[in-house]
């Protein structure tokens, strides 16, 4: 038996990965523990971040979009008032706001398995589970997870489509 070397795990943080995560971020990338989405070419899109930094900071936002096309569609979004629609429909929408709740619950146990931090308990991120704050945040979480698990993470995606998708490099 031998064990999987980390270069064929997807998720593993290279040095390369690093020096990409600078360069779309514009600083060092902080608490980095996995990339949790890669575009197509490789670089990443979405990384998995701890949920404390290394400084001591409380850090609730675990899937964190870093690809600057995707960050950019995301705030094209948000500057054409989706999230406020969005907002107003988990208000009527059961089915919508059940299936809202479970990202919201997805969001929490994959940040558990990081550890535990006080002050950030039950605290997802985005708005979830009953507001919409933060589409970047959506489309994180929806690329890190896959389809089925973030309904408006997946509709943000697929309302940008025209202008970012993660099966297209557009580095
Ligand atoms: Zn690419």
């Amino acid at each position: 038996m031998t064990s999987t070397p980390a270069t064929d795990d997807p998720t593993a943080v290279t040095a390369h990965d690093l020096e990409v995560l600078a360069e779309q971020l514009g600083r060092e990338p902080r608490g980095v523990v996995g990339i949790a989405a890669r575009c197509v070419c490789g670089r990443p899109l979405v990384v998995r971040t701890a949920p404390r930094l290394p400084d001591g900071t409380p850090f609730p936002t675990t899937y964190y979009l870093t690809h600057p096309g995707a960050v950019a569609a995301a705030s094209r979004l948000e500057a054409d008032g989706v999230m406020k629609e969005m907002s107003d429909r988990l208000t009527q929408d059961e089915e919508l706001a059940a299936a809202y709740g479970r990202a919201h619950e997805h969001y929490l146990a994959r940040r558990a398995e990081l550890g535990s931090v006080e002050e950030i308990e039950g605290i997802s991120a985005g708005g979830m589970p009953t507001r919409v704050k933060c589409l970047h945040v959506l489309m994180g979480h929806a690329l890190a997870a896959g389809p089925g698990v973030n309904p408006l993470g997946d509709e943000a995606l697929e309302r940008v489509r025209d202008q970012w998708r993660p099966d297209r490099c557009s580095c």
